[in-house]
């Protein structure tokens, strides 16, 4: 038991079933809880942040087992073809690949979107975006609302939205018709693609006139000087068009705020994902367009993230 991972695979874990645990034959090296302990030392060295989880995700996935239940596996050995999928898996994930475009999907609000370079790797902190929405007075109040996601890339905040809120019309826009296509791809595989109206445009180009209830954004707000510092793992892997946005990271949003003041109706709520340092700007710019009622929403690193804005009438 000396070699087995100490999060994943505690000892205890096997004493019931193992009344000897001394005298039992160790596992094969190529035994799941083997490969955990190597797969994430491996990612540790490559400077992974989450190595274990990723290890776990990868080989849960091989094995086709939820990753709660890998240690049950503990001395399952792979079949040969799994497993040479599963080790040129993690060569791409310590060669920098962001793992989540290698596993190929992510859980966001439960639902399982579909990954990859098409489109930026949901995260975290959109989660909070949404629940931010959903849990909003005005929204409540107007099942059938009218709500926009603006730049939608996976398409994750519409594909929750619309999942979460039936009667509602969601409305999802992308400049990136690739990313689109990933969009529509997710909206198909998740059953939601009679709920969602897809839309090439900047924006929100082609939307009348104060026709929305809501819009919501994850638009790029990153500062071009801190792109350049951002990992490789997402300098070289994601798109840059959905991260960077100028001198301030407030390119898009600058011209986001006009837009949407117009195509809402008055009373209408803007909830936006922002940066770091940008909210008092952001404040100023949202009440120069009309807007009011501002409310600012850290995430779970305390950073200011989420502005929500009602458009006054
Ligand atoms: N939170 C993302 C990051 O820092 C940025 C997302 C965005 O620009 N919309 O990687």
């Amino acid at each position: 038991m000396a070699n087995v991972d100490k999060n994943l695979f505690p000892p205890e874990t096997f004493r019931e079933t193992d009344p000897q645990p001394q005298q039992a034959a160790p596992p094969a090296p190529h035994a799941v809880g083997p490969l955990y302990a190597a797969l994430r030392r491996r990612f540790e060295a490559a400077g992974l942040p989450d190595a274990a989880t990723t290890a776990s995700q990868l080989l849960a996935r091989a094995a086709e087992v939820p990753p709660l239940e890998l240690p049950l596996h503990y001395r399952d050995t792979l079949p040969p073809g799994v497993l040479r999928r599963l080790l040129s898996a993690a060569d791409r994930v310590a060669a920098g690949e962001p793992p989540q475009y290698v596993i190929g999907e992510v859980n966001f609000m439960g639902l399982r979107i579909k990954t990859d370079p098409r489109a930026l790797v949901p995260r975290p902190e959109t989660e909070l975006l949404v629940e931010t929405v959903l849990c909003d007075d005005i929204i409540s109040r107007r099942p059938d609302a009218r709500i926009a996601d603006v730049g939608t890339g996976s398409g994750c905040i519409a594909l929750a939205l619309a999942a979460q809120l039936p009667k509602a019309t969601i409305i999802a826009t992308d400049i990136d018709t690739a990313a689109l296509d990933l969009a529509r791809e997710n909206a198909v595989a998740l059953g939601l693609s009679a709920r969602i109206e897809f839309m090439a445009a900047d924006l929100l180009d082609g939307l009348p006139a104060g026709s929305l209830d809501a819009v919501v954004s994850n638009p790029p707000y990153v500062p071009s000087a801190d792109y350049l510092r951002l990992p490789g793992r997402i300098r070289f892997h994601e798109p840059r068009r959905a991260l960077e946005a100028g001198k301030d990271g407030l390119d898009i949003i600058r011209r986001l705020i006009p837009r949407a003041a117009q195509a809402l109706s008055p009373g209408g709520v803007l909830f936006l994902e922002i940066g770091s340092d940008q909210s008092t700007h952001l404040k100023a710019l949202l009440q120069n367009h009309g807007f009011g009622a501002i409310l600012v929403r850290r995430d779970y690193q305390g950073v200011e993230r989420i502005v929500k804005a009602v458009r006054c009438s």
